[in-house]
């Protein structure tokens, strides 16, 4: 029987993971992929305090280290679901069963698929999702980055270091970006904006990407551009099917300031709660929490 269980290997769950340490609570943190979770695929993080420029796999394992040195068990497994009996949580796992008082879910969130004919089809042959992991594929080659939020326009501004030619077409002509990354990507000479224009269809020609078709919501009109590589940014949904917490309607677990869900002792943190703003720094703070109001219900269980 555990304290603590903490679901997920992010900055949330890693700052839970050595808050929990130090309060020499009973922990184990569960990551059924690579511990580092999403951010650990960014590029670059130019907005994480004490950092003013560092990649997210090296600011990750810098968590991880710290975290791994206050002595956190980490063990890579996933999780299938969660039940809760009297107090107990308890936790079914691809591997077995862990039981424990307190709960953190950390799971973060996933890409969203935008579900245009083509998208799904493509994945893997010049669709992505990830411009740090399948950039390199594309250099001197012409790309397409759909969306206007901040993962979008940091990762078009990426992909100009290494494409030829990076459009990104925008649904509108206002960016929900940070105002930062809009500038540095406006300052980009082989970067297009293609604002007020959605993406309705990737053809392929030899079984790979070779052209996304486009259309200008403004002045109304249908063209196709010849592009290698399709990256699509549109949003997150989060990983959270396997807890019965109550969520909003994006599936996003709510929480009242103190992490606490819904489940008495199950708490949650980052990305894949209901929160104003995502960001490692906001995930960091979560993590602290959370770890913090375990802390007080295991004190009283
Ligand atoms: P996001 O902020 O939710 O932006 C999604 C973008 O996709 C929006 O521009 C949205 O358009 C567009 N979109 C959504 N559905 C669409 C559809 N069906 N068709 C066409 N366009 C669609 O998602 P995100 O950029 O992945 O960011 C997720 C979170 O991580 C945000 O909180 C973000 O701030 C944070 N983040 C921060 C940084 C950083 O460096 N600070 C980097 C990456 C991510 P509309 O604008 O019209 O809704």
């Amino acid at each position: 029987m555990y304290d603590l269980v903490i679901i997920g290997g992010g900055p949330a769950g890693l700052t839970a993971g050595i808050y929990a340490q130090r309060s020499r609570l009973k922990t184990i943190l569960l990551e059924k992929g690579v511990v580092g979770g999403q951010i650990a695929l960014s590029d670059i993080i130019e907005n994480y305090p004490g950092f003013s420029s560092i990649s997210g796999a090296g600011l990750m394992e810098k968590f991880e280290e710290h975290a791994r040195g206050l002595g956190l068990e980490i063990r890579l497994d996933e999780v299938i679901n969660i039940t809760v009996e009297g107090k107990e949580k308890v936790i079914r796992t691809s591997e077995g069963e862990l039981r424990a008082k307190a709960l953190i879910v950390a799971t973060g969130a996933k890409p969203r698929r935008l579900g245009v004919p083509g998208e799904k089809e493509l994945t893997g042959k010049g669709v992505s999702y990830c411009a740090t992991c399948d950039g390199p594929f594309f250099r001197q080659r012409t790309v397409m980055v759909v969306g206007g939020g901040d993962t979008a326009v940091k990762e078009a501004v990426y992909l100009s270091k290494l494409a030829s030619k990076v459009y990104i077409v925008h649904r509108r002509d206002r960016f929900r970006a940070e105002k930062m990354h809009q500038e540095k990507a406006e300052a980009t000479p082989n970067i297009e904006f293609l604002a007020s224009n959605i993406l309705k269809e990737i053809k392929a020609e030899n079984g790979v990407v070779s052209k996304a078709v486009i259309e200008n919501l403004k002045n109304p009109a249908v063209k196709e551009v010849a592009v290698d590589g399709v990256f699509i940014f549109v949003g997150i949904n989060p990983t959270t099917d396997f807890v019965d917490a109550e969520k909003d309607t994006g599936g996003f677990i709510k929480t009242n300031p103190r992490m606490e869900t819904s489940i008495p002792g199950v708490f949650a943190a980052g990305d894949c709660r209901t929160s104003p703003l995502l960001q490692v720094a906001t995930a960091v703070g979560d993590g602290a929490i959370a770890a913090y109001m375990a802390e007080q219900y295991i004190e009283n269980y």
